[in-house]
Order: C-alpha cells, then structure tokens, then sequence
C-alpha cells in the first residue's frame, strides 16, 4: 500500500515516544508499503511562539534566553535520547542547532523591532516543524531506514500569500509533490515532511491554520495517489461523545467525510476541516489511529459508508467555555448591509464566529464566540454600531454549544424533537439554535453548567453506546 502517516505533536514529544513511532513506521515501511511521514511541532511548541510573539506585539519585556534554553534543551534531549549511532547524532544535532540559532537569531531581530507581521510570524512558527522532521527522520535512518527530511517548500506545496491560513495552489501543488516524491519512493527513500507549512510564488514560508499538519498530509496524498492518510495521535479515534463526560462514550468505527467535517468543528479530536477537501475528490480514506495503542482498528473516514454505520446520530458533541453575543435594535429589520456591518466589525478585530442566528423578525441577531474573543468583540461592537443600527448587546458569558451530527438526520422526520424533548426532560433551558440545510448537524446552545447533563441525556437517547444503536424508533421518512 502507499500510506501517508502523519504523527501529532503528541507523537514526538519525548524521546521514548519518538522511539516508539520509527519503530512503528519501520514495521510498516518493512512489509513492503511505500509510505511518505508528515509530523506537526513538538507539543507545545506552536503554542509557545504564539504565545511570545504575542508579548513581542503587546510591547512586554520577552525573555528570548529563556525561550531559546528551554526550546533548545526540550529539542536537543530528545534528539540525543532517540538516536544511538554516532555518525548520525552527529549529523542530526548539526542540522537541529542550526536550525536553533537561526531561530534564536530572528527572534532576537524581532524584539529590536517590536514588531511581528503575519509574515514573519509564519516564519517563526515553522521552526516549530522544521525541528521536530529532523529530528524524526535521523531517528528512522538510525534504525536503518534510508530517509530524509524536507520542509513543506522543499516538498512542493506552493500557496498564496495570505499569511496564517494560506490556500494551497492544488494544480501546481500537486504535480511539484508527485514530481518531488514519486522517484524518492521509488528509490526507496522515506521522506519525513514537515506539516503545516508551504511556501508563496516567492518561496516566502507560509503556514496553512491551526492543526495544518493534518492538511498536509491529505494534499501529499492526493499527490501520490495514495491508497490511504493515517492521522496517529494519542486517542483511539473519533468518538460518540467526549468520554470525559459520557463515560461509555464509544469510538466511531466508521464516519462520511460529511459527517466528520461537522465533527472536526465541534469534536474533541480537532481534524483541521479544510483537510478533507484534497482527499474526497480523490476518495482517499482516512484512518485516525492511536499510535500508542496500535492494536484498536481506530476510525475510517470515507466516502460511501457500510450498512451498519448509516445511523441517523452519529455523535454528541459539545463546545464548552464560549460566549453568547445578542445584539439587537428596531432598526435591525428590514435594513440590508446590517448583518454585513456587524460581522465585517468582528472579522476586522479577529474574531471567530462559531454559531449564528437570527430571528425572522430580524431584530436581533445572535452569535457564539470563543469566551477569550468576548471583550474585543462587544467592545468593537459598541464603538462602532451602538446607538445607530444597534439599540443593545447583551452577553452570555458562558455557554456550551452543543451538536448533534449524523448524516442519516437528513430528511427524516422527529430528530429535533427527540432532541429536544430529551433535553427539556432534564430541564435544560435551550437558549439558541441553528440548523444547517445540509441536515447533517444541529446545534444548540445552553448554559455551560448544563452541557454535560444535556450531553449525556442525547448520547442514552440515541443509543451511542451500543454497539447496535438501532434508532429506528424515530420515524423514517415517507
Ligand atoms: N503545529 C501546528 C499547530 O499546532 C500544526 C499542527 O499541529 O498540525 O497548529
Ligand atoms: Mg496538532
């Protein structure tokens, strides 16, 4: 088979767990499969340059020593405990401390200017997989694998220049990856990709969102034709409901792609939803596996799904810790441009909307966000709207958003009052709701302190833990 493997930054964050995925990748390279290796930065690592350039912009003293000799002990110990062979060390821990101090270097440039574009942001955040590739590669040459390590340039994936989420070109894309590869796999070579970044039509490094290392792999794997995508983290795969509410909460064995871009907006395991687009043209399934508990099958991601896996609920899933923004106003209804107005305010500070909805009556309209967005959000809001096209807004200050997925909900009759009849049983106050057309979620809000009993009221209703999980008592159809 040709498989593209991803490992998360859960994989690699320590020499041990570094050890135990080239063995992994070795059994599978060893019986014969072609396979490409994308991996995502040491866990934490994305974080902690957001989370210092963030200072750098607000004018707060960084400490760049401080940030260098923690990024260079976490990185340099586990590539010190991972690899045994001399020659080899030698070579990798060049290349990572390298890599080190041209990071050390830029953000020291950086904090003279005070200032971080979205370009130099990218930048910096693609030390985070430039480092950990290095390091996984040099680890499978030690167990004798011929392999080599390339960035997301290196590989071919060309993007536009919207710097923090930039748009594969695919048509180029694809042929420069398949060019690249194609002869290093026939030669036996097992590339180890950097995820999450490309480069622009300059060769500016460019990063592709949040969890982008998922993205990578599919866009490698429609390149090469692979036969499937691997995404290895450290859960045995998506599941019914979040176990840490719902105790029995069951792993999916099987998922549409629809159904899990749904889940990947609103599930505990986050696939990056721009992911599914390169391989559902393609029809490349995907299997989210446990690389730490190899034995559980995991779940497939795929086109056209069996049978016994066409359930009208699929899984529960909830959002927890958010805000409920209403704005509101008279002179809301009947005026084009206002609901363009207030989400152009939001999208200028940066603020992600989660959930929309408005009232026929159109005079007000109520959105979710993430509870860290609140403040700038009514803020903006009020500076610039309130008092002309808005009278009021009032806030939630949290909230859980709660969804109900399952491709089977489409057309048939009596899921949202099974839903809401389960939910108003345990006295749960629904506060607001949307529906997409595409009937394959349905989302409500509540309290946050009510989630978890609302949660487990849906995942009894619809019989997510067993395995049968008939759910034919709501009528069909007809
Ligand atoms: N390192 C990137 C992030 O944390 C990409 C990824 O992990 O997939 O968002
Ligand atoms: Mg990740």
């Amino acid at each position: 088979m040709r498989l593209v493997m991803k490992f998360g930054g859960t994989g690699v964050n320590s020499s041990t767990k570094v050890k135990a995925i080239s063995n992994l990748i070795k059994q599978h390279h060893d019986s014969k499969n072609d396979l490409v290796v994308v991996v995502s930065a040491i866990r934490g690592m994305t974080d902690d340059i957001f989370s210092i350039t963030d200072n750098i912009k607000e004018g707060q003293k960084v400490s760049v020593e401080n940030f260098m000799k923690n990024t260079r002990a976490s990185h340099l110990d586990i590539l010190r405990n991972a690899i045994t062979d001399e020659a080899i060390m030698k070579k990798a821990n060049l290349v990572v401390t390298q890599l080190l101090d041209e990071l050390e270097n830029v953000l020291r440039g950086i904090v003279l200017l005070a200032e971080v574009t979205p370009k130099s942001l990218d930048y910096l955040l693609s030390f985070g997989e430039r480092l950990s590739a290095p390091i996984i590669s040099y680890a499978l040459q030690d167990i004798g694998i011929k392999s080599e390590h390339l960035t997301g340039r290196e590989v071919g994936i060309l993007t536009d220049s919207n710097f923090g989420e930039a748009r594969p070109l695919m048509d180029t894309t694809r042929l420069r990856i398949s060019h690249k590869l194609t002869p290093m796999l026939k030669d036996g070579v097992l590339p180890v990709v950097t995820g999450f970044i490309g480069a622009d039509q300059n060769g500016i490094t460019t990063t592709i969102g949040r969890g982008g290392s998922d993205y990578t792999a599919t866009i490698i794997a429609s390149s090469i034709q692979a036969d499937e995508v691997w995404l290895w983290s450290d859960v045995d795969g998506l599941m019914t409901a979040d176990p840490k509410i719902v105790r029995d909460a069951k792993v999916l064995k099987e998922v549409s792609f629809a159904e899990a871009m749904e889940m990947a907006l609103f599930g505990a395991k986050y696939i990056h939803p721009r992911s599914f687009y390169p391989v559902i043209e393609s029809k490349i399934p995907i299997r989210v596996r446990n690389a730490f508990n190899v034995n559980h099958e995991g779940t497939v991601i795929t086109q056209s799904l069996t049978k016994a896996s066409q359930k009208i609920v699929k899984s529960i899933s909830a959002i927890r810790h958010t805000a409920l923004i209403d704005v509101s106003g008279g002179e809301m209804a009947g005026s084009p441009g206002t609901a363009s107005r207030i989400f152009d305010i939001l999208a200028k500070k940066r603020v992600n909307i989660m959930m929309i909805s408005q009232s026929p009556s159109e005079s007000s309209i109520s959105m979710v966000v993430r509870k860290s967005d609140l403040e700038k959000a009514t803020t903006a809001l009020e500076l610039n709207l309130l008092g002309s096209i808005i009278k009021k807004v009032s806030v939630n200050d949290d909230v859980a958003v709660i969804a109900v997925v399952g491709s089977g909900m489409r057309g048939i009759k009596g899921v949202a009052a099974k839903i809401f009849g389960s939910v108003a049983r345990r006295n749960v106050n629904v506060i607001m709701i949307a529906q997409g057309s595409s009937e394959l979620n349905l989302a409500f809000v509540v309290n946050d302190d009510d989630c978890e009993m609302a949660v487990q009221a849906l995942h009894n209703e619809f019989k997510l833990a067993s395995s049968s999980g008939k759910q034919n008592d709501v009528p069909r159809k007809g």
